[in-house]
């Protein structure tokens, strides 16, 4: 079966009602970043159109919300098939729009299919708790209740999995849910409203509307919006979050990072060395889980630095669809100005550049946004491109002499998205895992992304409210609580009673 949407479509509208609606307002342009060009244009929602989204979400979300949660689970079921079949077309917009590799863009899609494998088994995960006979017949059950209509935010990088992290979650939950993709690579949401039409979804509980700070202001100040799931950068999450808290709805807002690797003095360097490119460079560095900090602990970090300098080298930077691509362009002309502006300023501020990506040009696509790996010696906290994101495929190296002096360091760092540890011993590991101020640790595992069913969130300025994303904490974030006591009792009243009911 073929779908419009897995070809991309001149300008990308949005997806109401279980249709295409190219959008009134205006247009921005979307970039194929391995060619440096404009592709095609992406529709700005106007505020009335964000209406018209979540008139139709507040519409369709009682019947569904009503239905039976094992029918809500057989459409996700039917979704999740749809996604294996067209896992090849949703990875290629992804590709074309963002530019990572095809295989890193197929490794997306699989991470948001396993979100939606987890959401099939909802009848499971909201079946509630039952207390018989609490005293006088009384039994009193808790059962979790749908919100009414949720809203999803974006970040560019994963344009697939991060819509997947929120939405198959919200709407196994009985929920209608609103996505405002990121604009940068809008075209693989369409494709998303499309296979949930075809799974059976009904009209309404998933819409797209695309756009900028115009669209999600509608959204954040909408009062049928009754949640908001945000993912992006910090700056953005601090105000997502406070503005839907101001406006009384529940948000979860997921932000930067800056994640590091201790290299414990016992560990295999050779390992570690190979964790931390792909770790690194993997997508370019534009992962929310890249680790962008390497902490050689002791004296490895000659060896640990000369064995990622010789694997760096070698990366093949390419057009994500070339044969053989370990990396591809960065995602816009200002993301890659930007990243060139800190390679400068970690320069200036003393560290040594052991390996420089600039400059780099690739043979065919000599417009494309590409950067070649970037590798930092002797960086210290307070530099520049220690403190802040950079979202781009540069490493810096920190020396310390003791675990302690890692851990501490890790610790008073702003961010606490995800953090590894690479050591042959199982005390420095279990201390690591348990002293660490981060929400995702990786004991020699480079990228430890949370499966579908253990949750997805970092501390301090990663995340931004109560729950993390997805598994059992999106179950929570995406259902209010309900307690119900009953009682059936026998006929004839034994008069009213004025103290508190005790057993
Ligand atoms: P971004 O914050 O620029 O954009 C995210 C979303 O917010 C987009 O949909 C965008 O349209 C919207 N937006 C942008 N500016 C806005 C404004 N002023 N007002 C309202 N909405 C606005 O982030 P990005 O560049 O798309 O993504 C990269 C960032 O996302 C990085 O910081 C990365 O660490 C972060 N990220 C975090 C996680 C996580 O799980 N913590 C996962 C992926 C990405």
């Amino acid at each position: 079966m073929s779908f419009t949407y897995a070809s991309p479509q001149s300008r990308v509208g949005h997806w109401i009602d279980n249709e295409f609606r190219p959008g009134e307002g205006g247009e921005t342009a979307v970039y194929d970043p391995a060619l440096g060009k404009v592709s095609r244009q992406v529709a700005l929602a106007t505020r009335a159109e964000v209406d018209a989204a979540v008139a139709s979400a507040a519409a369709a979300q009682p019947e569904w919300g009503a239905l039976a949660v094992q029918r809500r689970a057989r459409v996700l079921f039917r979704m999740k098939e749809l996604v294996e079949r067209h896992t090849g077309d949703l990875a290629r917009l992804v590709t074309r729009e963002h530019g990572k590799t095809f295989p890193d863009a197929r490794g997306e899609v699989q991470r948001g299919l396993e979100i939606i494998e987890f959401a099939c088994g909802i009848p499971q995960l909201l079946k509630g708790q039952y207390s018989d006979n609490v005293g006088g017949g009384i039994a009193n059950w808790n059962q979790r209740m749908p919100l009414g209509v949720t809203a999803g935010i974006t970040p560019f990088n994963f344009p697939v999995m991060v819509p997947m992290w929120m939405a198959p979650v919200s709407i196994a939950c009985g929920n209608a849910f609103v996505l405002k993709p990121s604009e940068r690579d809008p075209s693989p949401s369409l494709l998303l409203g499309e296979l949930f039409r075809e799974a059976g979804l009904p009209a309404g509980v998933f819409n797209v509307v695309q756009g900028d700070k115009t669209a999600v202001d509608a959204l954040l100040n909408h009062p049928d919006v009754q949640a908001v799931s945000f993912v992006g950068s910090t700056p953005i999450a601090k105000y997502i979050y406070e503005t839907a808290a101001r406006n009384g709805k529940r948000a979860q807002a997921l932000g930067g990072a800056k994640n590091h690797m201790v290299v414990m003095p016992d560990a295999d360097l050779d390992q570690a060395a190979d964790a931390l490119i792909g770790a690194a460079y993997g997508s370019a560095g534009e992962r929310c889980m890249a680790i962008s900090v390497a902490v050689a602990v002791g004296s490895i970090a000659d060896e640990l630095i000369a064995k990622v300098k010789s694997r760096a080298e070698k990366l093949k930077v390419d057009d994500g669809e070339a044969s053989g691509a370990d990396m591809g362009p960065v995602v816009t002309q200002e993301a890659k100005a930007r990243i060139e502006d800190y390679i400068a300023s970690g320069v200036e501020q003393g560290a040594s550049l052991v390996l420089d990506g600039r400059g780099l040009v690739v043979p065919g696509r000599e417009d494309g946004y590409f950067l070649g790996a970037t590798l930092f010696d002797h960086v210290k906290p307070g530099m520049k491109i220690y403190d802040e994101e950079i979202f781009g495929p540069v490493l810096c190296v920190v020396r310390v002499d003791t675990f302690a002096e890692a851990v501490a360091m890790i610790n008073a760092h702003a961010f606490g998205n995800g953090v590894a540890c690479y050591t042959r011993d199982g005390r420095t590991a279990q201390e690591f895992a348990q002293k660490i101020q981060v929400g995702m640790v990786g004991i020699n595992v480079p990228l430890p992304v949370p499966m579908a069913w253990h949750s997805f969130g970092g501390w301090k300025q990663s995340l931004f409210g109560d729950h993390h994303g997805y598994g059992e904490e999106g179950v929570r974030f995406y259902t209010r609580y309900k307690s119900i006591m009953q009682r059936w009792p026998d006929s004839g009243s034994k008069g009213p009673e004025f103290v508190m009911p005790v057993n």
